[in-house]
């Protein structure tokens, strides 16, 4: 595809800001929030939260649908032949959901086309695959009895999403519940909340039973209503460690309901001292920690290096960094998008300074872009010296913020590599095979990368952290068995 030609004008655009309830767009709800653009702050409109009764609407039209459409019933096929469908929407789709979610979060305009609905599409397809896969057990037992365990649905699975990737975010927490036969009601972020409602009209447009997937949007006391409802049965949750202890709570008062959780992480890029090709790891580190603007769960924020390798690596990593190219999301060749908002910049500048003053020095960066003057974008900022009370190593800043780390021997690398509080990824970079094999299970993370930082287009790898950064796991085998419950059946015969 033309790059150049993914360039649009995003005045021109009309975004859906509504939920999308039974099937219906719906415009009612309660306060209203304004939705920014963040590649130059403007807003572009106005979501109305939904409120407890609107919540409880969405929530009873899943069941109904879960309950009457005979979907979790269906020829597991049936429900693959619609998610296939959906994918292929998806796909003839790609430009028009591209510049509504260019227009409405920090996701370039070309990496959507390429990457982010090439996954989304390519992830329906991977759970439609897993449709009719789904195996339960005949077990041994004595004659006269048969015992056997039958995977089942849960039923209404709420499923709350995170601003950062929200157009994959909407299929990751939906496709695989729709696969096995559950209804959701996904609540996505409400600072992005237009291209979830896209992919359910495309659902529906595919054959999906209205009804299966309702989308509400809203903030945190829409989350809290849709966690507590009664009616709900599972809950998958992506976004901040603080947000999800508080989901967690909210599942524990309103019936032990069980949660996923994926959470934030203070991922650590080690770097051992045999590796011969520092520019390739170079590389990697900084798009570990620069990729949209630093806004990933996993981003690799904390650099640990030998002190021998430190001053030539650095050296590349900011001149990678320095590289990068600011603006909108609706240009191509922009290599830096902005922060979600100007309230998250806001706090990245309030964690920086506090962290500098805690005693961290400022090798790059350290604020925002001057060439920009719309809109929140931070300059890649590179830190050393951030100590381990400070909230900068402690919290995450969820922007291009990298902290170096340097070490005299091996096994104080691998220590500092293993975060106090969070385990969600790593990774490490060696050209020694034995270490390569050996180290990973010394890192208390739930994805450990070997030569590599950041997910790869592969749907079949489980992800998800350890620690204050979640549990359960999303994708992969793993990813779909967490939208099912196994019953027991215990027959006597003899
Ligand atoms: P957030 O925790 O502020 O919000 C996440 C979602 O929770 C939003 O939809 C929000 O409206 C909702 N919410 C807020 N309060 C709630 C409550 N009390 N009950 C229910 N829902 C509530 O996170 P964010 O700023 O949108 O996203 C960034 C965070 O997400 C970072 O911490 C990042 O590391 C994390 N994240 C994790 C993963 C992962 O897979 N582990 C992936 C992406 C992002």
């Amino acid at each position: 595809m033309q790059a150049m030609s993914l360039n649009f004008d995003p005045n021109g655009l009309t975004l859906p800001f509504g939920h999308l309830i039974d099937g219906e767009r719906v415009a009612a709800g309660g306060a209203e929030i304004p939705v920014a653009r963040p590649s130059d702050g403007r807003e572009v409109g106005r979501i109305h939260a939904a409120d407890a009764d609107l919540v409880d609407r969405a929530v009873q039209a899943a069941h109904r649908a879960f309950r009457t459409s005979g979907w979790a019933e269906a020829d597991p096929l049936e429900r693959a032949a619609v998610l296939k469908r959906w994918a292929d929407l998806i796909d003839a789709r790609r430009i028009e959901i591209a510049r509504i979610e260019a227009a409405t979060t920090t996701r370039p305009v070309e990496d959507l086309v390429n990457r982010d609905l090439v996954r989304a599409a390519g992830a329906l397809r991977y759970f439609a695959e897993w449709a009719d896969k789904v195996e339960g057990s005949l077990l041994a037992t004595a004659a006269g009895r048969t015992s056997m365990v039958k995977p089942e649905p849960w039923g209404v699975i709420a499923s709350i999403a995170p601003f950062n990737f929200p157009a994959i975010n909407a299929i990751w927490k939906s496709a695989p519940a729709l696969a096995v036969g559950n209804a959701v009601v996904l609540k996505p972020s409400e600072m992005t909340p237009c291209s979830a409602v896209v992919m359910a009209e495309l659902a529906l447009e595919a054959g999906l039973p209205r009804g299966l997937f309702n989308v509400i949007q809203g903030a945190g006391a829409t989350g809290s209503a849709l966690v507590r409802h009664p009616l709900v049965s599972k809950i998958t949750f992506t976004g901040s460690s603080a947000t999800g202890a508080r989901v967690m709570a909210d599942a524990a008062e309103t019936g032990t309901k069980p949660v996923t959780l994926e959470l934030g992480g203070k991922s650590p890029q080690l770097v051992l001292k045999d590796v011969r090709n520092l520019d390739a790891v170079a590389l990697n580190v900084a798009n570990g920690f620069l990729a949209n603007a630093g806004q990933v769960c996993t981003a690799g924020t904390r650099l640990i290096v030998p002190e021998t390798l430190h001053d030539d690596l650095l050296e590349r990593v900011i001149s990678i960094a320095n590289g990068r190219r600011a603006g909108p999301t609706w240009q191509t060749g922009n290599t830096m998008p902005p922060i979600i908002s100007e309230k998250q910049a806001q706090r990245i500048d309030a964690m920086l300074a506090e962290t500098v003053s805690d005693g961290a020095e400022v090798m790059a960066g350290g604020g925002r872009d001057p060439s920009q003057n719309a809109g929140a974008y931070y300059r890649p900022t590179i830190l050393r010296g951030v100590p381990e009370h400070s909230i900068g190593f402690r919290g995450e800043f969820f922007g291009p913020v990298l902290s170096v780390y340097t070490y005299a021997d091996e096994e104080e690398g691998i220590a500092m590599a293993n975060h106090p509080l969070y385990g969600l990824a790593a990774s490490v970079y060696t050209d020694d095979a034995g270490k390569a094999l050996s180290l990973p299970s010394r890192i208390d993370a739930g994805t450990v990368w070997v030569n590599a930082h950041g997910r790869q287009p592969d749907f079949a790898t489980p992800q998800g952290g350890f620690k204050g950064s979640g549990f359960g796991k999303e994708m992969g085998r793993a990813g779909l068995e967490s939208f099912l419950r196994f019953k027991t059946v215990w027959l006597q015969h003899g």
